[in-house]
């Protein structure tokens, strides 16, 4: 079930989405649609460029971390 509260929390006053992460408020309007945004994240919502770089970061430390450890499994 969708908490639209929760929903309503990524919203500015004016309208405005706000990042997910750092809730500072993004340069889209709620209703401007998906496919026509930058650092949207399928799944979690709005980010601002500076979050979504991070989040970028963050995935490829992290297939780079699953890589590692799939390769220490398979040889032990
Ligand atoms: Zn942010």
């Amino acid at each position: 079930m969708v908490d639209e509260n929760n929903l309503e929390k990524y919203v500015s006053e004016d309208g405005f989405d706000l990042c997910v992460m750092c809730e500072i408020k993004t340069e889209y309007k709620t209703d401007i649609a998906i496919e026509e945004r930058s650092f949207y994240v399928d799944g979690a919502g709005q980010l601002c460029p500076k979050c979504y770089s991070g989040a970028e970061d963050i995935s490829r430390e992290y297939d780079y971390l699953s890589k590692y450890l799939n390769s220490f499994y398979k040889i032990r």
